[in-house]
């Protein structure tokens, strides 16, 4: 039996995780559900899932819910952001899946790193902060961390054991792989006209063709700067150099990642896009389990198409690789703009083409400076947002 923490239980990658712990009962059990302030949601899942702690980060959700809860139940209700990197630590806890959406997620992440956990990563925003960090936190507790997202899940799944059991530190070249091939399709925006982009609505950017997920995401998708943040992910858990990273474009996400080896062979990982196999591959593996997917039908499936990706129609993908290469600091200074951007975007605040000229700003104020610890990486981040916002006010 894996006790499992779920950080952001009442988000999308939460819904699913759940739902794979249902199919599973014998085998995973819901130790605690944290999320942020969703007090109707989160009741719904404590009535459902029994948790031993439900844990709310804003204290007047928390007790609102311990208020509603019935009294026989016994949850204990907890609340606070530092809190969540005890409760990630208890020794109870074998599993925690780092779902919490954005930089707000990094402390809880790396908590469960640090205590040497089996942390399901789909979190990718604190790879993208705190990188190296992460990594070296990784190696000094032991800690397990496997990739949630489904496209490093897919990599991950077509590396060989020696690669799987060295994540962060791997030798991809040792291996023989020549290249990582991270897929991504495009999102809704893919074939509109260039000159509509800037009047498209939060909405018509929300509406995924393949996949259902939260709205922050769903906007990354549109803009690419999702499968930008995924390259400097992959940069990460597989210690990959520039020239070994590829970005294709696929737009049926049939395929979900491929790893091309130096005798010619490419291995691709496909299913239905369904974030349930992916989850269900991290929270069994090395084996396998039911996720409640239905399986491939490749008669319905048709085509599969593969493109160059266009940096013109999504500048945010081409500042996600050149801060990768810049280093750490551009590429906290870069999630933390974007976060901004996404936020004010999803207020109506700004137009869809407003995102990539903050981040691209933001990215040019960016002072040198050292990140030897996550105090400094979070101040950076709290400075790129300072910045963030003074331009989007004369926006
Ligand atoms: P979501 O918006 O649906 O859910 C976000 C969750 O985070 C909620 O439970 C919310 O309560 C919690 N949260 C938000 N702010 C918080 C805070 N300050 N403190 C604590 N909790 C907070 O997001 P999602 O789509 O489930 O995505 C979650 C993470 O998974 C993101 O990092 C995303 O990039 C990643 N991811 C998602 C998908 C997907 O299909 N949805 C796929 C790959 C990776
Ligand atoms: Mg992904």
């Amino acid at each position: 039996m894996q006790n499992m923490v779920i950080l952001g239980a009442t988000g999308s990658i939460g819904a699913s995780t759940l739902s794979v712990i249902e199919q599973n009962p014998e085998d995973y059990s819901v130790h605690t559900l944290v999320a942020h302030r969703s007090v109707d949601k989160m009741l719904e899942l404590c009535l459902k899932h029994n948790p031993s702690i439900a844990h709310m980060v804003d204290p007047q959700a928390a007790a609102e819910l311990q208020r509603r809860l019935p009294p026989h139940m016994a949850i204990t209700v907890s609340s606070g952001e530092d809190e969540l990197a005890s409760i990630v630590a208890l020794p109870e806890v074998d599993t925690v899946m780092a779902a919490i959406v954005g930089a707000a997620g990094l402390p809880s992440t790396l908590a469960a790193v640090k205590a040497g956990k089996r942390v399901l990563l789909a979190n990718k925003e604190s790879l993208v902060m705190s990188g190296r960090l992460f990594i070296d936190a990784m190696q000094a507790s032991g800690a397990t961390v496997l990739p949630v997202d489904s496209e490093h899940n897919a990599i991950f799944q077509c590396l060989p054991e020696i690669v799987q059991q060295s994540v962060g530190v791997c030798d991809l070249t040792s291996a023989g792989i020549s290249h990582i091939l991270l897929t991504g399709s495009g999102g809704p925006f893919l074939t509109s006209d260039l000159d509509t982009l800037s009047q498209m609505t939060p909405d018509q950017a929300c509406k995924h063709p393949n996949w259902s997920m939260g709205r922050k995401i769903s906007v990354d998708s549109a803009s690419m700067m999702n499968k930008g943040l995924e390259y400097i992910e992959a940069r990460w858990l597989f210690n990959a150099t520039k020239a070994q990273l590829k970005v294709v474009v696929h737009p049926q996400s049939v395929i979900h990642s491929m790893v091309q080896y130096k005798d010619g062979s490419v291995l691709a990982q496909m299913g239905n896009p369904d974030m349930r196999t992916p989850i269900a591959h991290c929270m069994a593996y090395p084996e396998r389990i039911l996720a409640g997917v239905e399986p491939l039908d490749f008669f319905k499936v048709g085509q599969l198409s593969f493109l160059e990706p266009d940096f013109t129609r999504f500048p945010c993908l081409k500042l996600a690789i050149d801060a990768c290469e810049q280093g750490q600091e551009a590429t906290t200074v870069l999630n933390a703009a974007n976060e901004m951007s996404v936020a004010a975007f999803l207020a109506g605040q700004i137009r869809f083409t407003d995102i990539a000229r903050v981040n691209e700003y933001c990215l040019t104020q960016l002072a040198q400076q050292s990140l030897d610890s996550i105090e400094d990486i979070l101040a950076l981040d709290t400075q790129a947002r300072r910045v963030a916002n003074e331009y989007l006010n004369r926006l």
